[in-house]
């Protein structure tokens, strides 16, 4: 097999909670050096702040968070303009959780035309009824954000990450009442998301349910190569 060319990693990873987008972009930022950006590892991440250090606006999104609910776009969309830095890296970017509704996404294509940019879409596809099998399985490491699955991708030793003997723990907005609530969010406010990149025609659908490598391979075969054209 001959070797595979360098590709182009400028993606949004879009679908619905627990179809394996924080894990597909983990691998894929190890072996790239990509920049990962997840905005819901943003929010997490500011619950640890003492309250002087989180601005209010980051406090409100925290209470919708907490209960389930999107947080509102205007908040999401300041977050991610601080850090426009991630979507000019030179290495590429992969967005996981965002955009989440058809207003992020209108305002990340004005934000990637501004910097003469494209993104490429990869819908992780799933029948709905497998989500929260999936959702309620996961066990999250609080510190470094490492997800595994009881089922699907589980630790060595249960409740322990294998990377660094870290405490595994169930996030709380992964409890049953909560996912019920996320995925109806997702149906309703993020699912319009695949007929928007449809019609622009950057939309690569992978199965989502196939194994952890052949969903990593997919992506990557989804990407432009650089050898072939495609504009570092
Ligand atoms: P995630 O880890 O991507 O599932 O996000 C966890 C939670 O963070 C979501 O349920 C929302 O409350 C919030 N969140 C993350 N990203 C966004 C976004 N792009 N728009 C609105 N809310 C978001």
């Amino acid at each position: 097999m001959p070797p595979v060319p360098p590709r182009l990693f400028r993606l949004v990873l879009l679908g619905a909670p627990g179809v394996g987008k924080g894990t597909q972009a983990e691998l894929l930022c190890e072996r790239l050096g990509t920049c990962h950006l997840s905005t819901g590892d943003i929010f997490r991440a500011a619950k640890c702040l003492a309250q002087d250090e989180c601005s209010p606006a980051l406090q409100d999104a925290l209470g919708y968070m907490r209960r389930g609910d999107l947080v509102p776009d205007q908040t999401v969309l300041d977050l991610l303009r601080e850090r426009t830095h991630c979507i000019r890296c030179r290495g590429g970017f992969l967005l996981d959780g965002f955009p989440r509704t058809v207003a992020q996404a209108e305002a990340f294509d004005r934000l990637l035309a501004a910097s003469g940019l494209e993104a490429k879409t990869v819908l992780f596809d799933v029948d709905p009824k497998v989500l929260t099998e999936r959702l309620t399985g996961r066990w999250t490491n609080p510190r470094t954000g490492r997800v595994y699955h009881e089922k699907f991708n589980p630790p060595k030793v249960a409740g322990i990450d294998d990377e660094d003997g870290g405490e595994l723990i169930q996030r709380p907005d992964d409890k049953e009442e909560t996912i019920k609530k996320r995925l109806a969010e997702y149906q309703e406010k993020t699912a319009p998301l695949i007929a928007f990149y449809e019609k622009k025609g950057n939309l690569v659908r992978v199965d989502a349910l196939a194994d952890i490598a052949t969903v990593t391979n997919a992506i990557v075969s989804a990407c432009p190569s650089l050898l072939h054209g495609a504009a570092a």
